[in-house]
């Protein structure tokens, strides 16, 4: 690649950042599609986040992604958020046009399109594992589609305010509990899609899977893993096994990131390049 003073420089702010992918697909969609840009990575030390917007304004830098820990914030920087992202509570690409810095979360429509690639309907009725920035982004999307969702975690009380909140938002019916409530049971054969959106059974710990029942599941539920690393998680085995359709963390992970790279440039992305490109890096990591 030729870097010269037309370059666009953009990147991908969190910490720590020695795993993530970003930088290889859109260095890759860039460099097939002959646009003059680079896409850096950016540890940014805690404490540090303050003067991320600042920086990247006088650095002349277009646009950049956002990771764990600073979705939620790098929100008081911005000058203005999407109505997603506020929905959201959470922001995963930041485009700076004429020195103003604007906040979208792709995550939840990154998961909408996996499941139309994947020919899988809205559900009338989702069960979200876990409630974090991504249980929201998604249980937002299936909630303006007319899903009622339930969410399941750890920590019940996230999930009864993550539910809250989306009721409140969208109107659309939601709920919140501990994922061992026993009331489970009254609910899960009316399931049409159950998604984990916690990290349990990512790489490292490949052999973990959430402790969530699927035998209970009626047999046309599908099973969604959003973890990528491995591509075919714990949970997603066990779904395979009880003959569920599974789909897995990387159609997600590929379209928030094809619509991130869409907004920096303006132009499509070679998508089916960055799944494929991906997909054989993520085999190989797990031969
Ligand atoms: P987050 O905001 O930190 O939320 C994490 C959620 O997982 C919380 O509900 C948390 O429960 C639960 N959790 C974490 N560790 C757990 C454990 N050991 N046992 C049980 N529950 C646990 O994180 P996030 O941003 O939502 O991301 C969650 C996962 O999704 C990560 O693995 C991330 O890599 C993945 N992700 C994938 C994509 C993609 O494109 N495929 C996009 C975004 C995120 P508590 O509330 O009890 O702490």
């Amino acid at each position: 690649m030729q870097i010269d003073q037309d370059t666009c420089v953009f990147g991908l702010i969190g910490y720590p950042l020695a795993h993530s992918l970003s930088p290889f697909i859109h260095n890759l969609a860039f460099k097939a599609m002959g646009v003059n840009a680079v896409y850096l990575p950016f540890p940014v030390k805690p404490g540090r986040v303050s003067s991320v917007v600042n920086g990247a304004r006088a650095l002349g830098i277009r646009g950049f992604n956002v990771t764990i820990p600073y979705k939620e914030s790098i929100i008081p920087y911005l000058d203005r958020v999407s109505l997603e992202a506020e929905a959201c509570g959470s922001v995963n690409t930041v485009l700076i046009e004429e020195d103003r810095a604007v906040g979208y979360n792709t995550d939840g429509r990154g998961f909408m399109d996996s499941l139309e690639q994947e020919g899988v309907k809205v559900p009338r009725f989702a069960i979200i594992l876990g409630a974090g920035g991504a249980a929201r982004a998604i249980g937002y999307q299936l909630a303006v589609r007319g899903a009622i969702t339930v969410f399941l975690n750890r920590t019940p009380e996230r999930a009864e305010k993550v539910a809250r909140d989306i009721a409140r938002i969208t109107g659309q019916e939601s709920w919140g509990m501990s994922w061992d409530s026993s009331c489970i049971s009254d609910f899960v054969q009316d399931a049409e899609l159950l998604i984990n959106t916690t990290p349990v059974g990512m790489y490292p710990d490949i052999d973990q899977k959430p402790p969530f029942v699927l035998k209970n599941l009626n047999s046309r539920s599908v099973v969604a893993d959003i973890i990528y690393n491995p591509l075919n998680t714990r949970l997603l085995r066990e779904a395979e096994g009880l003959g569920l359709k599974t789909i897995s963390g990387l159609g997600m992970f590929v379209n928030q990131g094809v619509r991130s790279w869409e907004m920096f440039t303006g132009r499509e992305a070679p998508r089916k390049l960055m799944e494929d490109r991906l997909r054989g890096l993520l085999l190989k990591n797990e031969t």
